[in-house]
């Protein structure tokens, strides 16, 4: 089973994905943790998102798409969790080719819903609970990158929302409720 996890920054995304992988065993593919790797080792790949990510942009559809690319050439999994990818139109019709060329397919979307005000508590609250305790805090965790974060997703992800209902493959859960109850919404829609 293959399933795509949609939503802005701060939905959840990330934190339902483990929850998957260790129940289900799937295998997560986050392209944000992909790029903060390879941000982190120094590649010229690495070096050339930086800035971009920090300051909350889209990295080009050709660095992301390979980077998925890779990672469904070369990983054995019973499913696969696109975590942050796709992020636009383009990636989203090549994520369907190379899904067909392995013979599969998605079998799901979903739509973590939240609205504005939390996302932006969360990820605030987040940046603040790392520098408390001593944990780096992502660079793009702060108000100003998060305005950017939300505003590339309205552009250029939310269009994602109308081609997967038009493709019949949109499923929403309420990504405001307490964790337990969004895993249990959407153990529901995957076991349907
Ligand atoms: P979040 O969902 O919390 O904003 P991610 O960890 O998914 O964070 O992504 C962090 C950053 O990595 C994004 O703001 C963007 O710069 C880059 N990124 C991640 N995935 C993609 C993608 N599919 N296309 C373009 N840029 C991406």
């Amino acid at each position: 089973m293959n399933i795509i996890l949609l939503g802005p920054p701060g939905a959840g995304k990330g934190t339902q994905a483990r929850f998957l992988v260790e129940e289900r065993g799937m295998v997560q593919l986050s392209t944000g943790d992909m790029l903060r790797a390879a941000k982190e080792s120094g590649t010229e790949m690495g070096q050339i998102v930086a800035d971009v990510m920090d300051r909350g942009g889209l990295v080009t559809d050709e660095i992301v798409i390979g980077l998925i690319r890779e990672q469904l050439e070369t990983v054995k999994a019973n499913g696969f969790i696109f975590d942050g990818f796709p992020r636009t139109l383009a990636q989203a019709d090549a994520l369907a080719d190379l899904l067909a060329e392995k013979g599969e397919s998605l079998d799901a979307v979903i739509e973590l819903e939240v609205n504005d005000e939390v996302l932006v508590d969360r990820i605030v609250g987040r940046a603040a609970e790392a520098a408390a305790a001593g944990q780096s805090v992502r660079a793009d965790d702060n108000a100003e990158s998060m305005k950017v974060r939300l505003m590339e997703y309205y552009k250029k992800t939310s269009p994602l929302i109308g081609y997967y209902y038009a493709k019949g493959q949109l499923t929403k859960v309420d990504g405001l409720g307490e964790i337990a109850d969004v895993k249990a919404a959407i153990a529901k829609v995957l076991d349907s």
